[in-house]
C-alpha cells in the first residue's frame, strides 16, 4: 500500500473516463481547494470498522446487505425521505438476520450516491439533444441546455447534502430509532395490507417476544438499541474524491472521507485507468462492479491491484452479470479469484443485469429476473463451496412504480403511476421486503 495518492494532475494524465467537462478551469480548482479544506465527512476508525465486518462476511461469518438510491437528488434531502430508507434497509437486515441467524453488514447507497456514469453523452427529446443528466453532482434533471450545464460548484452541493443526510443516519442509528425493541413502529405509518406485511409483522412480534425473555433474564444490551450504519457510493468524479481524501493522523495513511465504502462501477473499471490508480492509494474497503462480460482474469487483475496483500475485507466484488448469464459466466470469475487464496466479498447486484425498456417507454426491472439472478448466485456458491456474501439492491422506502412484479403484480401500465426516479427503477418498500424474505430462505438453507 503506498502512503500517498497521486496528485490530481498525475490522474488527470491516465486515461479517465465518465468526468464533467466544466467550461471554467479556475472556477474548477477554487471548489477544489474549498473542499479540500472543509472537515471529513466520515472518519478512518469507521472505515476501519467496515473492513473488520466486511473481513467476517469474507469469512463466511456474516452477510452485507447494501442497498438505497440509484441516484440521491438533493431535493430527496429530507427526514421522510432519509428515515423511509433506513426502515426498509433495516427491515430487510432483521428478516436475514434473524431467519440466517448470522449478523447482516448494513451499508447504504446514501449520502454521497449523487453522480452517475452514463452510456450516452447526450440526449435528444423532440428533436432537441442536450447534455445527459449525470447526476446532481454534475447537471441538473430539467431537460434545459441551462440545467444540463456541468456546473463544479454542485459538487459543495454534494458535500453539504451528504454532511446532512449522515447526520440524520447517525442520529437514527444510535437515538432509539433503530431499537429493535421498538421493532413495530419502525412500520407503524403503513398501511398493512399485503401478506409481506403480515410476514413482517408476525416475524417482528417473534423478535419481540424472544427480547422480553432475554430482559426478563436481565440481558439488556447497548447492542440491542444501536445500529452499525455505514454509508458508500460510486466513487465516480475524480475531482471530489480527489478533494475528499485525508491523511489519518493514527496511521499517516490517505482515506477518501466522503464515504466508508466506494465502489468502481462497470464502466470505470479499466485496470490502466485514473479511478483504479486513485482508489488502490485510499485504505477504504473498495467495491468493484463486475458485468456479464468480465472474465476471470480480468478480475484477478483487479484485485491484484486493489488487494496486494490479500487482506480480507478490502475487496467487495459486486456481481452483476444478468438472470441469463449469471449460471454460466460468475463461475469461472469465482474460480480464478477463489485461486489466488485471497478472500473478497461476493456480494450480488441483481438490478443493473436486468434493466429493460418496457412497451411505454419506461425503463424498467422485473421482480422475477432479479429474485432469479439472486438465486443463481446462491446457487453457482452452493455448487462451488464459496460463500455468497451479499446483495446490492436499489431502493426506496416508498411506494413507487418502477420495477414490475412482486406482491402487488405491478404490471407495464402501472409504471406511470410513481415512476419518480432519477435514474434506475429502484424496488419499492413492499417488493425490498419480500425479496429479503427470499434471501432469508436461501441463508436459513
Ligand atoms: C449503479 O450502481 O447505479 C451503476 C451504474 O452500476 P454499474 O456500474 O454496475 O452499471
Ligand atoms: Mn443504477
Amino acid at each position: 500500500m503506498s502512503q500517498s495518492v497521486p496528485s490530481l494532475e498525475v490522474l488527470n494524465a491516465l486515461p479517465r473516463v465518465q468526468q464533467p467537462t466544466y467550461p471554467d478551469p479556475q472556477a474548477t480548482a477554487a471548489v477544489i481547494s474549498h473542499l479540500r479544506s472543509l472537515p471529513p465527512l466520515v472518519f478512518a476508525g469507521e472505515c476501519d470498522d467496515l473492513r473488520n465486518h466486511l473481513a467476517a462476511v469474507a469469512h463466511r461469518k456474516a452477510f452485507l446487505l447494501q442497498g438505497g438510491d440509484c441516484a440521491e437528488t438533493f431535493a430527496g434531502v429530507n427526514a421522510a425521505n432519509i428515515k423511509g430508507k433506513l426502515r426498509v434497509l433495516l427491515s430487510m437486515a432483521v428478516v436475514m438476520t434473524y431467519a440466517g441467524q448470522l449478523p447482516v453488514v448494513k451499508v447504504g447507497r446514501i449520502a454521497g450516491q449523487y453522480g452517475k456514469p452514463r452510456s450516452n453523452d447526450t440526449e435528444t427529446r423532440h428533436g432537441i439533444t442536450l447534455p445527459s443528466y449525470r447526476g446532481d453532482a454534475v447537471n441538473g434533471f430539467e431537460f434545459t441546455a441551462q440545467a444540463r450545464e456541468h456546473d463544479p460548484q454542485r459538487l459543495v452541493g454534494v458535500y453539504n447534502a451528504s454532511a446532512a443526510t449522515l447526520n440524520l443516519v447517525r442520529a437514527f442509528a444510535t437515538g432509539g430509532f433503530a431499537d429493535l425493541r421498538g421493532i413495530h413502529a419502525w412500520n407503524a405509518d403503513f398501511v398493512r395490507n399485503s401478506n409481506v406485511e403480515a410476514r413482517y409483522e408476525a416475524l417482528a412480534s417473534e423478535i419481540e417476544r424472544a427480547l422480553a425473555f432475554m430482559m426478563a433474564c436481565g440481558i439488556d444490551d447497548d447492542q440491542l438499541s444501536t445500529v452499525d450504519f455505514y454509508a458508500s457510493h460510486e466513487a465516480l468524479l475524480l475531482d471530489y474524491e480527489h478533494a475528499m481524501t485525508r491523511i489519518d493522523s493514527r496511521s499517516q495513511l490517505p482515506y477518501d472521507c466522503s464515504g466508508h465504502l466506494l465502489w468502481i462501477g462497470e464502466r470505470t473499471r479499466q485496470i490502466n485507468g485514473a479511478h483504479v490508480e486513485f482508489l488502490r492509494h485510499v485504505r477504504n474497503p473498495l467495491g468493484v462492479k463486475l458485468g456479464p462480460t468480465t472474465t476471470g482474469e480480468d478480475a484477478v487483475a483487479i484485485a491484484d491491484v486493489l488487494d496486494p496483500d490479500h487482506e480480507p475485507g478490502r475487496l467487495t466484488f459486486i456481481t452483476r452479470m444478468g438472470s441469463k448469464a449469471v449460471r454460466t459466466n460468475l463461475p469461472r470469475v469465482i474460480e480464478a479469484v477463489e485461486a489466488t487464496g485471497r478472500k473478497v466479498v461476493w456480494s450480488c447486484d441483481p438490478m443493473h443485469g436486468n434493466t429493460f425498456e418496457a412497451e411505454n417507454g419506461y425503463k424498467t426491472r422485473s421482480f422475477a429476473d432479479i429474485c432469479d439472478e439472486v438465486n443463481g448466485f446462491f446457487d453457482v456458491h452452493e455448487e462451488l463451496g464459496t460463500w455468497p456474501g451479499g446483495v446490492h439492491i436499489e431502493l426506496t422506502g416508498d411506494d413507487v412504480t418502477e420495477c414490475l412484479g412482486g406482491i402487488d403484480q405491478l404490471a407495464e401500465a402501472d409504471l406511470a403511476h410513481r415512476y419518480e426516479t432519477a435514474c434506475d427503477p429502484r424496488l419499492n418498500r413492499n417488493q425490498s421486503l419480500e425479496l429479503a424474505f427470499m434471501i432469508a430462505e436461501r441463508l436459513a438453507d
